[in-house]
């Protein structure tokens, strides 16, 4: 099926306003996606209204975040349910500095129902870096049992590369890289997954770059495994 792990909502201050957590299900489902994640900067709060709008969409949902460590790397961490993605972002919450929102500049920042009433503004930056380094946002991932996913490494700003100037050895369930290189990447890492999202902050970004994955179950346990078989271990 179509997966595609790396995707805003309104929430995100530098995503359209137009880009509700429905929206987003309903359009992917229509473009074929299967598996569906939705991975707002550092909050997890529009995971609950995007669950309700993937079931009704029949399409299979993860809860995550795109956090950003404090060496501005930006991560995915995707979980099984809101619940543990909640869980996640009141974690992320503590560590985020509480720099007021200037909406004007950035963005608005809109928790929003199933049915796209907003129901709370966020009025802090949501896409600062947090207090914790790297290594430190992957094993609180890892220990709560979710997905860690380094977000597009070979780009430009906000990646591994660009703000560390390597990727830390180490296990991975998969890295994301932006399409035109995921090839060579592959061969570079031959051991660790590599993954293609959209990262759809606008309506026309919806779908566009997702990768194809063998499974039948939404799980994060399920989806792991399919990742490992994305590559073959040497
Ligand atoms: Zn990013
Ligand atoms: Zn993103």
């Amino acid at each position: 099926m179509l997966a595609d792990l790396h995707n805003h909502s309104c929430l995100s201050p530098c995503a359209s306003l137009e880009m509700s957590p429905r929206r987003l299900a309903w359009e992917a489902a229509a473009a074929g996606i299967g598996l569906l994640a939705l991975t707002d900067h550092n909050s997890a709060r529009n995971t609950p209204a995007f669950f309700v709008a993937c079931r009704e969409a029949d399409i299979m949902p993860l809860a995550g975040l795109e956090i950003t460590t404090r060496e501005e790397c930006h991560v995915l961490a995707l979980f099984d349910d809101p619940e543990d993605a909640l869980a996640m972002g009141e974690w992320v919450w503590e560590a985020l500095p509480a720099y007021p929102l200037d909406a004007e500049r950035f963005g608005d920042q809109p928790v929003v129902d199933k049915n796209e009433n907003i129901v709370e503004m966020i009025d802090r930056l949501l896409t600062s870096s947090i207090e914790y380094v790297f290594h430190e946002v992957q094993h609180e991932t890892e220990r709560r049992g979710g997905l860690f996913i380094p977000a597009h490494i070979n780009r430009q700003a906000f990646s591994v590369e660009s703000q560390l100037g390597f990727l830390p050895p180490g296990t991975y369930d998969a890295i994301e890289v932006l399409a035109p290189e995921a090839e060579t990447y592959q061969q570079r890492y031959p051991n660790i997954p590599v993954i293609t999202s959209s990262d759809a902050h606008l309506p026309n970004q919806i779908a566009t770059q997702p990768f194809c994955l063998q499974t039948k179950e939404g799980t994060i346990s399920a989806i792991r495994k399919s990742l490992r078989a994305l590559c073959s271990p040497q």
